[in-house]
């Protein structure tokens, strides 16, 4: 990230459910719903709860970055591919339907 997102303010929530970010809460401001026990196996490998994580906190900081809606899902994938790259964690290709 970079230097000048010094108001830069997410809240992390555990959940037994999905994990999922929602963004742009007027109130509660950008808020992640993480569940620590959910990993992916997928044809392209496997995640770890830790890159679920990611994962989520990627899309918030999209948001913030001011890319567009019908993008943003595109660049978070991007993004995490990257990351993935480098600890060896499965690659994220077309899950944004089952996955948000
Ligand atoms: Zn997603």
């Amino acid at each position: 990230m970079s230097a000048d997102k010094g108001s830069l303010t997410v809240t992390i929530n555990k959940t037994s459910g999905a994990s999922n970010a929602q963004i742009g809460d007027p109130v509660y401001g950008d808020q992640i719903e993480w569940n620590p026990r959910e990993g992916l196996v997928t044809k392209e490998g496997s995640q770890s709860p830790a890159t679920g994580l990611i994962h989520e906190i990627t899309h918030v900081v999209v948001n913030q970055d001011g890319v567009a809606s019908s993008a943003q899902d595109q660049v978070t994938m991007m993004k995490e591919n990257i990351i993935n790259s480098e600890t060896g964690e499965g690659k994220i290709i077309s899950m944004e339907k089952l996955k948000k």
